[in-house]
């Protein structure tokens, strides 16, 4: 049986290409590229490379880019890098649907003294911009808030938001980690401070992260001994990590169309032919300002995870909330903070797509996906028979 893989928001693939570029690094090009001699030479020469070519798909400088392990240490790096450099300013604003690598930072920083603000978003999952204006002042430092929603996909007015923020002249942060690759960015042109992405999202490996920071922002560096990244962020570096991301940043340039456009028609015809052949769905998000891979529906009465294990016996492989939160009872906090009603959040399950799913696979979902629900709610207390 062939492996479905709608779980593109959780990790995706490593590109062939990635692979092959990342290849040599492991035991012909070993070398560390602070070392003065030629071996060492090489990989540095690669790394210039890779740093050039995550700037292209973040329409910024190669200067601007810093590389991390991974999405959560540049959001931790983020925050608690502009807060050291602002100690008399003690407020925060992020929103109720963060991810947890950002909201959990930011609700430790109240053990510490911060006010933190967390934006609150209507059922279509949109911030209400008016908020974030009646919260800025003097004693803001950060304004945290994510590009697209891991959970739903929705899309947030980030430019708008960036304008904002930094005419009252206060850092703001995005994650990005999901919308990087999916999104076009020139950051040259955006009032966007600092930018976090993934590799993993991206068909790049895990291990590998970036935090763009704009030219003149302030941080501290997020770990100190060595002189690499600028001495923002010590430690020898990833080498085939890096090398892999930069193939995959240049790939997913390329593809950016394709993946506004075939992607979108996949996810569109699943989507509604979900809706239309299952009673008693719901999607959750704004449909019109989502990513384009992503859907995120409640199936009334039955349970996100007994879906999930009855696609999974057809190969169907989704989610029912971010990974690192499946495996908890608890609802998604993002679909809670939408207002989803408990049984409905409790009956969530997210598909999100890549540019190498087939129609195939979509057309096979279909066929498969509403007989489980048939099946479920027949087993269900809570359906009336
Ligand atoms: N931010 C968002 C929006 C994410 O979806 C994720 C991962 O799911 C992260 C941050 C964390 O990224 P990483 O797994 O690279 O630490």
């Amino acid at each position: 049986m062939k492996t479905i893989y709608f779980d593109n928001n959780a990790t995706t693939k490593v590109a062939e290409e990635v692979a092959e570029e990342m290849k040599p690094l492991f035991c012909e090009l070993y070398g560390n590229p602070s070392s003065m001699h030629t071996f060492g030479g090489q990989i540095g020469q690669k790394i210039r490379r890779a740093r050039e070519q995550v700037a292209g798909l973040l329409g910024c400088s190669p200067g601007e880019i810093v590389f991390t392990s991974c999405g959560t240490e540049s959001d931790n790096a983020a925050i608690k890098g502009t807060l050291a450099m602002y100690p008399h300013k003690r407020k925060v604003i992020t929103t109720r649907v963060e991810h947890p690598a950002v909201l959990t930072v930011c609700r430790e920083l109240e053990n510490h003294g911060y006010t933190v603000v967390e934006l609150n978003v209507d059922n279509a999952g949109r911030l209400d911009l008016e908020e974030l204006e009646k919260e800025l002042n003097e004693d803001t430092a950060l304004v945290s808030i994510m590009y697209a929603n891991n959970e739903t996909g929705v899309v947030f007015p980030i430019e708008k938001i960036a304008q904002m923020v930094s005419d009252r002249g206060v850092v703001f942060h995005t994650d990005a980690v999901q919308a990087a690759g999916k999104t076009p960015l020139k950051l040259s042109e955006s009032n966007i401070d600092l930018l976090s992405l993934s590799g993993h999202k991206l068909h790049a490996p895990k291990g590998v992260g970036v935090l763009y920071v704009k030219k003149g922002t302030r941080l501290s560096p997020f770990l100190v001994g060595g002189h690499q990244e600028g001495g923002r962020r010590a430690g020898t570096e990833n080498a085939p990590g890096i090398v892999g991301l930069g193939k995959a940043c240049e790939l997913a340039g390329e593809n950016l169309k394709e993946e506004n456009g075939r992607v979108r028609y996949l996810r569109d015809k699943l989507e509604s032919a979900i809706l239309q052949k299952c009673p008693d769905c719901r999607l959750n998000g704004d449909k019109d300002n989502r990513l384009p891979n992503t859907t995120n529906i409640s199936f009334e009465y039955i349970e996100g995870e007994a879906i999930l294990l009855m696609l999974d016996k057809h190969g169907i492989c989704a989610s029912s909330g971010s990974a690192c939160t499946s495996g908890s009872l608890e609802p998604s906090h993002v679909l809670r903070a939408m207002g989803v009603p408990f049984t409905a959040a409790h009956g969530s399950v997210r598909f999100s797509l890549s540019r190498y799913n087939t129609e195939e696979e979509v057309d096979y979902a279909i066929e498969k996906i509403p007989p489980v629900v048939d099946r479920l709610r027949e087993l269900s207390p809570f359906v009336s028979k």
